[in-house]
């Protein structure tokens, strides 16, 4: 497999959403490729990914929301970084996002006819919508074992993962992508 057939949709791979967030942009023939080019992916991204991506689009400017999900996508993918390096997390960034995010509770019949509690995302659009996500990535920097969270070993891939099976021995994106590329790799290397 060729790096030339890799998706050209963002993938749901990481096994955490703060990760797959970063995976929006992969590298697609030597080339980082963003995935998102309008409000409207992120939108759908974002729907996608199991978040509300709301229905008003008054309350901000059109490129807005898109802006703000590429801004945040490289404060978390800093981060990660970081804290991956083993160095000092500079938490400034991603805490003055977090400020804008304002939510409420709600007491809610849920669809068992129990009671539940529900967070409602409140303020303008786009804090409103990147606000889940960003708590999202505050609690994986704050809490995942960081050994866990990888980056695929394959030299021309930038995704992560959380790794979260039992051996704790992944080592791919996938093995459609990157899992085959290398056993194609190695296989010729055998073959010569
Ligand atoms: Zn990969």
């Amino acid at each position: 497999m060729s790096t030339a057939t890799f998706p050209q949709a963002a993938l749901f791979l990481a096994d955490h959403r703060a990760l797959d967030f970063l995976n929006t942009v992969a590298q697609v023939d030597g080339q980082p490729c963003d995935f998102w080019h309008s409000d409207d992916d992120v939108r759908a991204w974002l729907v996608e990914a199991g978040f509300s991506a709301g229905d008003e689009t008054t309350d901000v400017l059109p490129g807005a929301l898109l802006k703000e999900a590429r801004a945040l996508r490289e404060i978390i993918r800093t981060l990660v970084a970081q804290k991956k390096a083993g160095k000092t997390v500079d938490a400034q960034p991603l805490n003055q996002f977090l400020a804008a995010v304002s939510s409420i509770k709600k007491l809610v019949a849920d669809e068992q006819g129990g009671l539940e509690v529900q967070i409602c995302y409140t303020g303008q659009t786009a804090a409103r919508l990147l606000g889940p996500v960003a708590e999202l990535a505050a609690g994986l920097i704050a809490r995942a074992p960081f050994e866990l969270v990888r980056q695929c070993e394959h030299p021309e891939c930038t995704l992560w993962f959380y790794d979260r099976t039992k051996s704790h021995r992944r080592r791919w994106c996938s093995m459609a992508l990157c899992g085959n590329r290398a056993k194609v790799a190695r296989f010729r290397q055998q073959q010569k």
